[in-house]
């Protein structure tokens, strides 16, 4: 059976600690990455790590459509290889980031254009996919999760301190938070 799981909030340990690798794909393996799928199509959202399901471990899925090739796998003890990072500023429009773990907030943020996923799927086999654009910030965004690090911990300052007072006004930030898809934050 798959089952929506309840997605952690910053300030939840598990969303601050590096993920550990996968050592053998079990049957507790499959169900997790069932479980996400199920957990990032009810949110919804574009990707989602384990360690947002509560889980320590080096795994996250995708789902992007970029309106030529559909993308949907899940990427377990992924690698990822970066093209420079430019130092411009954010574009408030097109730059716009969000995470399920901060829900409802989006802020602007400077990524990778081009990111090189090489990762191992649930048969076992290593894949590579070379992504651009928006499947490149969400491999980027995704993998940032199993290190322990939140697109709120890259955030350029002014964003970082609105950020920051958001967290505190929702009680975030603490251990303890999490929110059930299809339940809670309806999305707008
Ligand atoms: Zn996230």
């Amino acid at each position: 059976m798959v089952t929506i799981r309840p997605i952690t909030i910053t300030g939840e340990p598990v969303l601050h600690t590096r993920a550990i690798e996968v050592a053998v794909i079990t049957e507790e393996i499959r169900q997790l990455v069932a479980d996400m799928y199920e957990t990032m199509e009810a949110a919804p959202g574009v990707g989602l790590a384990a360690p947002q399901v509560g889980i320590g471990l080096r795994i996250f899925v995708f789902d992007w459509d970029d309106g030529d090739t559909h993308y949907r796998g899940e990427a377990i003890n992924p690698e990822l290889e970066l093209s420079e990072l430019s130092e411009e500023w954010p574009d408030e429009d097109s730059e716009v980031e969000g995470c399920l773990s901060i829900p409802g907030e989006r802020f602007p943020l400077k990524r990778a254009n081009v990111a090189l996923l090489r990762a191992t799927n649930l048969k076992g086999e290593r894949y590579e996919i070379n992504a651009t654009g928006w499947l490149a910030r969400i491999f980027q965004h995704e993998f940032d999760h199993l290190n322990g690090t939140l697109y709120a911990d890259r955030l350029l300052k002014p964003y970082a301190r609105e950020m920051k007072k958001i967290i505190k006004s929702e009680g975030w930030g603490v251990p303890g938070n999490s929110w059930m898809p299809g339940k809670d934050f309806l999305e707008p």
